[in-house]
């Protein structure tokens, strides 16, 4: 298949960003997937089972709005949740889902959400622009039946405005953004938020 130019420097765009993710450790193993939304509709994803560093722009496949593979490589399992978001949300260009271990901590002292508020670095967020902000993260039960899981985070999507993020319980997280480098800011933002959640909650040392 000849790839369009707008999907190779999609492909680039993810293997950098997966090197800058894995270089903060928070994509173990073959764990996270990655993609980005091309100006036709159609959609650059990580295949599934490749080392989320090393990534070469043949490990990214081009899928269609419906999460049909169109280059004939398999796409990862999640890839569902990636073109829920794309689906809801016209402006989102980037979906990142790393396994960060802040991310796999906070899923085991907060059960249903965790609220951020206070926090100057609520500013990286999309929109934000003061400290005097809140916002929520949902937390979903991990789930390897995806269409369900998908489901669920559809019916809190629907009933809930602002959100930027959510984290499935004992897994990792799913963020969102209009490029990669934005959403690349959210990964951060979050992380750093999760920390000081778990320090102020005594999980890890101040
Ligand atoms: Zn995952």
């Amino acid at each position: 298949m000849k790839y369009s130019e707008a999907f190779l420097n999609a492909a680039a765009d993810l293997c950098a960003a997966g090197r800058i993710i894995d270089s903060k450790e928070r994509v173990p193993a073959t764990s996270g997937n990655f993609s980005v939304r091309l100006p036709d509709g159609t959609i650059a994803i990580t295949v599934s089972g490749k080392h989320k560093g090393r990534l070469q722009i043949e490990d990214i496949m081009l899928i269609d709005a419906e999460a049909n593979s169109l280059d004939g490589k398999k796409p990862s399992a999640e890839t569902l949740l990636h073109t829920s978001l794309y689906k809801r949300f016209p402006n989102v260009g980037c979906v990142l889902h790393p396994h960060a271990i802040n991310a796999v901590l906070v899923s085991r002292i907060f059960k249903t959400e965790i609220v951020l508020e206070d926090y100057e670095l609520l500013k990286a967020f999309n929109g934000i622009t003061t400290h005097e902000s809140r916002i929520v993260v949902p937390i979903f039960a991990n789930d390897q039946d995806i269409p369900r899981l998908a489901a669920e985070v559809e019916r809190y999507l629907d009933r809930h405005d602002g959100c930027y993020a959510y984290v499935i319980a004992g897994h990792g997280f799913y963020t969102w953004g209009t490029t990669v480098d934005e959403t690349l800011r959210h990964i951060d933002a979050l992380d750093y938020l999760f920390d000081c959640e778990l320090r102020l909650h005594g999980v890890k040392k101040v």
